[in-house]
């Protein structure tokens, strides 16, 4: 009896312990991209808005400032 008991506890505590965990991470991860439209952007480092040149040698987004491409290396100012 004690036994059929814990077996029908076990999976139900653990299913209940589920749920009590994702639904609060659920809504503030749901909460984080409705507040905030950059998280909601897929990550794109190479096209993001801060990339004014493009590597004469990969051809990737490279920032002003850069003394090297952060990809390959090349080297960027004279
Ligand atoms: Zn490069």
């Amino acid at each position: 009896m004690m036994g059929f008991g814990m077996l029908l506890g076990l999976p139900l505590m653990l299913l209940t312990l589920l749920v009590l965990v994702a639904v609060p991470v659920l809504v503030l991860v749901w909460l984080v991209r409705g507040v905030n439209p950059v998280a909601s952007q897929p990550f794109f480092p190479a096209a993001a808005p801060t990339a004014i040149a493009v590597c004469p040698n990969c051809h990737r987004g490279v920032q002003a400032g850069w003394q090297n491409c952060a990809y390959c290396g090349q080297k960027l100012k004279a």
